[in-house]
């Protein structure tokens, strides 16, 4: 597991100035912690990154994060970006990115669920 991190942080060097964050997104993008789910034929995505209270919702061509570090820091540009966001460039360039299909039908109820956990994530947090 260490080895594997060590390659990690390599590969992903460019990212290390993010310090902490790096090390956080490097050990969720190894745990398998970035899923896509791909719905198809329409090609629409859904990506989520586990995080320590739950799920958290990502778009990373916004970017947009559902986390209250993005909305509290990124959005006021305290910070570039929270380390979810982070995780999904070091999966996406290492291909770590879990990609999940699904059909079009699945959409729906499949987005109805991801939106509750970061409902469920926000009443937790209290924010
Ligand atoms: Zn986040």
């Amino acid at each position: 597991m260490s080895e594997q991190k060590e390659a990690l942080k390599e590969k992903a060097a460019e990212f290390a100035k993010y310090g902490p964050k790096f090390e956080k997104a490097v050990e969720t993008a190894l745990a398998g912690g970035v899923k896509e789910a791909r719905f198809l034929p329409s090609g629409r995505k859904i990506i989520s990154v586990v995080g320590k209270t739950g799920d958290e919702f990502i778009d990373p061509e916004k970017p947009y994060c559902s986390c209250s570090n993005f909305y509290f820091r990124v959005t006021r540009g305290k910070e570039e970006l929270c380390y979810h966001l982070l995780s999904y460039k070091i999966a996406y360039t290492s291909g770590l990115v879990d990609v999940i299909e699904f059909n079009d039908e699945e959409y729906g109820p499949y987005f109805a669920a991801t939106v509750g956990d970061v409902f469920d994530v926000l009443t937790k947090s209290g924010s």
